[in-house]
C-alpha cells in the first residue's frame, strides 16, 4: 500500500494516573475501580454510549459468574438483573436502554474524565514502553499521557499499535462469527418459546425447537448459518433477545470488512422477524424494536502475555499463585467460524477458574495491561472468559493494579501481586478457596 507521511504537533489534551482505553464491561470497571483507588483516570470510547458489547452491541444477558465481592455483583443489581443460575444461562438480558444511563452515572466519578467519541488512534511510545494515546475527535487529535494505559478495547487497539505479541482466531485462522443481536416485542408469553442456545432442548410439539429450525433452514425458510435460533428472555414480559444472525469469515479489525458484515446482519434481522412471525407460536405479532448500533465482535486480537491460559486449564478449574480473577465459570462456548451453532460436537464445561496477573501484561511491553476479552489465552480458552460478567472482574482487577503502579512509580510487570491481592481481599473481593 502507498503512504504518505504525516508529521504534526498534537495538543496535550490531559495528564493521568490511568488511562483506560474502551468502555465496555471490562474498561468501565477498571476505569472505576482505578477511580475508587484515587487514581486520576482518562476513560476514552470510540462510540456515543458506554457499554461496550453491553449498551451499544444490544447483547444479552450477562452471562458467566466470578468469585464474591467484584464489581459484578455491583452492576448487576444496578441493571436489575436478578441471578437465575450459577452461571447466567437461563438469566435474564438486561433491559438495554436503561443500561446506557445507569452505565453512564456509574462511571460519572470526579476522578474519572470519560471522552466519549473519541477513538484511540495512536499510542505515544518511549522504547517499549506505552506512555499515553492519541485520540481521534471532532476537535481532531489530542495526547492523553499515563505512567499505566489499560487496553480494554476488546480489539486490542493500544496493544496491536504498541507493537505487541498478537493472535488471531484458531489454527486456521477462523475466528468466531460476529452477529448482530436485535429485541422484539409482542410474543405471547404463554405459547412463545424460549431457547438459549445448543444447551437447550427445549421442544415446540414434540420435536426440539432447535431441530425444527434445522429442519426449516434445510428446507431454504432460514438461511442454513441461521439455524441456531437462539431467544432470551428479557426483564420485560412480551420481549426476546435475539442472538441468531451471523456472518462467518469476518474480521472486523480489517475496515473492509465492516460494513459488508453489518449489511448482510441486518438483512438477516428481516428475515427472522418474518420467519419467527409465520411458523413459531405465539410469534404471530412479534417485531423488532431495537438491534445494536454495532456489529456484535466475539473474537479479534488476543494478546500475548506473560502467560498464556488454555482451556483444559480452565476446564480442570485451575489455581494459580498470583490470581487476580476467582472462580470464573462458563462453558468453552465457540459460536461455529465455519458454519451455524456450536463448531464442537460436545460442550465443554470448566469448574470455577482463576485468571492469573500473567495474562493481563502483554509480553515485551511496559506500561500496559490488557482487560477483557483481549487477555492472553489460546482461542479456546478465550471462548469461556470472554463473557461480561468474567470481564467486569479482569476490568476491576486491572483498575486496582493500574491505580498501585501509578501511585508507587512501579511498572505493571513488576508490581508486588501479593499486595495487589491483598488490596483486592481488603475491599471484599474472594481471591482465595
Ligand atoms: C453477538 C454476541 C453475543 C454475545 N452474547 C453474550 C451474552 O449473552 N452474555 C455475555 O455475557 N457475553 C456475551 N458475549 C460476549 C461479550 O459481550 C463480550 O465478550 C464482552 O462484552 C467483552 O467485553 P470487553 O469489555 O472486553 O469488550 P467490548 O464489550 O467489546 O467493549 C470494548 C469497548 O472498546 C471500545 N473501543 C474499541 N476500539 C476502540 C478505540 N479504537 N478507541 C476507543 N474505544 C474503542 C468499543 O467501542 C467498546 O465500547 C457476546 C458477544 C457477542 C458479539
Amino acid at each position: 500500500m502507498e503512504t504518505i507521511e504525516i508529521s504534526k504537533q498534537v495538543p496535550v489534551r490531559g495528564k493521568y494516573d490511568v488511562i483506560v482505553a474502551g468502555a465496555g464491561p471490562a474498561g468501565i470497571c477498571a476505569a472505576v475501580a482505578a477511580a475508587r483507588q484515587g487514581a486520576k483516570v482518562a476513560l476514552t470510547e470510540r462510540y456515543g454510549v458506554v457499554g461496550g458489547n453491553l449498551t451499544a452491541g444490544y447483547v444479552g444477558p450477562i452471562l458467566g459468574m466470578v468469585s464474591s465481592g467484584t464489581m459484578r455483583d455491583e452492576l448487576v443489581k444496578l441493571l436489575g438483573v436478578p441471578d437465575n443460575d450459577m452461571i447466567g444461562i437461563t438469566g435474564k438480558a438486561h433491559n438495554i436502554e436503561d443500561a446506557k444511563r445507569v452505565l453512564a452515572e456509574f462511571v460519572d466519578h470526579d476522578n474519572i474524565d470519560v471522552y466519549l467519541q473519541s477513538s484511540v488512534s495512536d499510542v505515544i511510545m518511549e522504547g517499549n514502553r506505552v506512555c499515553g494515546i492519541v485520540i481521534s475527535t471532532n476537535e481532531g487529535a489530542m495526547a492523553l499521557t499515563a505512567p499505566v494505559t489499560i487496553d480494554a478495547t476488546g480489539d486490542a487497539v493500544v496493544a496491536f499499535l504498541a507493537g505487541a505479541d498478537i493472535e488471531k482466531g484458531r489454527d486456521d485462522g477462523l475466528m468466531q462469527p460476529v452477529t448482530l443481536e436485535f429485541t422484539i416485542d409482542g410474543v405471547d408469553e404463554n405459547r412463545g418459546v424460549i431457547c438459549i442456545g445448543d444447551v437447550d432442548d427445549v421442544k415446540l410439539g414434540e420435536e426440539r425447537f432447535l431441530d425444527f429450525c434445522k429442519r426449516c433452514a434445510d428446507k431454504g425458510m432460514l438461511p442454513p448459518e441461521l439455524a441456531a435460533v437462539r431467544l432470551h428472555p428479557t426483564t420485560r414480559k412480551g420481549e426476546r433477545q435475539v442472538n441468531t444472525t451471523q456472518a462467518n469469515g469476518v474480521d472486523i479489525t480489517c475496515v473492509e470488512h465492516i460494513f459488508p458484515a453489518d449489511l448482510k446482519l441486518r438483512k438477516q434481522i428481516k428475515l427472522l422477524v418474518d420467519f419467527l412471525r409465520a411458523n413459531i407460536p405465539g410469534y404471530e405479532n412479534c417485531r423488532c424494536i431495537a438491534s445494536g448500533t454495532t456489529t456484535g465482535v466475539r473474537e479479534t486480537r488476543r494478546v500475548m502475555g506473560d502467560y498464556v491460559v488454555t482451556a483444559e486449564e480452565l476446564a480442570e478449574g485451575k489455581r494459580f499463585p498470583d490470581a487476580i480473577v476467582h472462580k470464573a465459570e462458563f462453558i468453552v462456548d465457540i459460536h461455529n467460524p465455519a458454519g451455524a451453532g456450536q463448531a464442537e460436537e460436545h460442550i465443554q464445561y470448566c469448574k470455577p477458574y482463576d485468571l492469573p496477573y500473567r495474562c493481563f501484561t502483554p509480553r515485551g511491553i511496559e506500561g500496559l495491561y490488557t482487560a477483557g476479552r483481549c487477555i492472553s489465552g489460546t482461542h479456546r480458552a478465550h471462548a469461556s472468559y470472554r463473557v461480561m460478567s468474567i470481564c467486569m472482574a479482569m476490568g476491576e482487577a486491572t483498575g486496582i493494579a493500574a491505580a498501585m503502579c501509578a501511585r508507587s512509580g512501579c511498572n505493571p510487570r513488576n508490581l508486588d501481586v501479593a499486595a495487589l491481592q491483598q488490596t483486592m481481599t481488603a475491599q471484599g473481593i474472594e481471591l482465595f478457596d
